[in-house]
């Protein structure tokens, strides 16, 4: 196999996810280069000739000790001899059993109760479903109705775009979706003149109580994501907004569902984000990191209240939900690794150390003359880029790439997302082709 082999064969017979794929072929200005690669090793991904990226977004967000990490390696080849699946309805095993009950340990045991699927979306279709059927069974059918935050991304399944708010994902299947009522989105950079992001966030909150006065007996859940807004651009706001928001649901019999698929496992410099608002949600969402990056899993973590509406002789109420691959032993022994790893190496301290770092890396970018809102919470940093340039996204991700790095902006925000094992001179290597990037599609400033 070589490059140009693997190029031609995935054209032909690989549709490429969220991709228009003639852009592929194309060579104008909006034409996307498929990436050849061959192999990974830590933060660095190779292609058939040796040319190498640094993975500064973690394999879309996923990848949290690098790749081929030898301590994830070694306890899935443990876990392949021993046992790979098991269907988990009418039976369990090792890896499911510690996995719950450590995540359990993490949330002080508020969240006890650990429901398995695959991917993100589905934790939110079942978080959705959930709440729903346990107001149902508790005998309040008439909540039907959910709340998200404008912005707000839960996934691209038929289900979970009731809840997203991000128009690409949305606009061809609207007349699909039953959606929810989109709330303002506490989103720091809307501070106007002398307000801080806490001013924003009481603001959104405010909007949130409104709504809550009015319809809450219809509701069942407010969805968000905590800190940070990821996929509509790491739109980053202040923790007292989660506060209110939870004392809010509190007061009107709603849930708060933390979809921390994108932002927990240590993304936000605490274990879980919510941590930094000093609140515990009803559900707790969590995929893309807890598996290390390696194998697809997602979990759904709840209260006792919230089981207990299940708990009962009747079979119709309980939660009939499944999925083939639902608490696959490689995907949790992945996920046990990782969370070994963090007990192990006392990943959030070392990782404050390593913020600070890429902040410094970044710092200069501030005065950059079409930088704006360079911010940054824990292992995400990003900066909007005023220009006109339609096709900025595809220019940077392509000067980047020339820069030995996989940098994908989201519309003009750039931003980085590394893996939690990137040392100091893979450091400056992303601060240079950020930098240098900017300078190759903008000119010099
Ligand atoms: C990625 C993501 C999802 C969807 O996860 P998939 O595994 O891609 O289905 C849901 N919510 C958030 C916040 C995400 O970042």
């Amino acid at each position: 196999m070589n490059n140009t082999e693997l190029l031609q064969r995935s054209l032909a017979a690989v549709w490429h996810p969220c991709t228009q794929m003639k852009q592929h072929v194309n060579t104008d200005a909006g034409a996307l280069p498929l990436i050849p690669i061959a192999r990974g090793q830590g933060a660095w991904l190779y292609d058939f000739d040796g040319k190498r990226y640094l993975d500064a977004i973690s394999s879309w967000w996923v990848n949290l000790f690098g790749h081929a990490n030898p301590r994830i390696n070694a306890a899935l080849r443990a876990q392949l001899d021993t046992l790979e699946h098991v269907i988990l309805a009418g039976f369990t095993h090792q890896p499911v059993v510690t996995l719950s009950e450590r995540l359990a340990a993490l949330t002080d045991h508020a969240l006890g109760h650990c429901f398995f699927a695959s991917d993100g979306a589905s934790a939110t279709e079942i978080a959705l479903k959930m709440s729903f059927h346990s107001w149902r069974n508790r005998g309040f059918a008439q909540k039907d109705q959910f709340l998200s935050l404008a912005g707000g991304y839960h996934g691209e399944t038929v289900g979970a775009l009731a809840v997203t708010d991000v128009d690409i994902f949305k606009e061809a299947y609207a007349p699909l979706v039953r959606s929810a009522a989109t709330l303002p989105s506490p989103d720091a950079r809307q501070a106007r003149d002398g307000e801080t992001p806490a001013d924003v966030a009481r603001r959104a909150a405010a909007a949130l109580a409104t709504h809550l006065e009015q319809h809450g007996e219809h509701i069942a859940a407010l969805i968000v994501e905590p800190l940070i807004q990821c996929a509509n651009g790491m739109v980053m706001y202040d923790p007292e907004y989660l506060r209110l928001a939870r004392a809010l649901c509190d007061r009107h019999n709603v849930h708060l569902i933390c979809d921390e698929i994108a932002v927990g496992c240590g993304r936000t410099g605490t274990f879980f984000a919510h941590e930094q608002a000093g609140i515990r949600p009803d559900f707790l969402c969590l995929s893309k990191g807890i598996s290390g990056g390696y194998l697809p899993l997602s979990i759904v973590m709840t209260t006792n209240p919230v089981y207990e509406a299940f708990y009962d002789d009747a079979t119709a109420r309980a939660f009939l939900h499944s999925h083939s691959y639902t608490g696959n032993a490689l995907a949790c022994c992945a996920a046990l690794a990782t969370l070994d790893i963090f007990a192990q190496d006392d990943v959030l301290a070392q990782n404050r150390t390593r913020a600070q770092k890429i902040a410094a890396a970044l710092a200069p970018l501030a005065e950059h003359p079409r930088v704006r809102h360079l911010r940054q919470r824990g292992m995400i940093a990003a900066f909007d880029v005023e220009t006109d340039d339609p096709w900025f996204t595809r220019t940077f991700y392509r000067a980047a790439l020339a820069r030995e790095t996989l940098l994908r902006p989201i519309g003009n925000t750039v931003y980085v997302m590394p893996p939690y094992i990137i040392d100091d001179a893979e450091i400056e290597h992303l601060g240079q082709a950020v930098a240098g990037a900017l300078t190759d599609t903008l000119g010099a400033a």
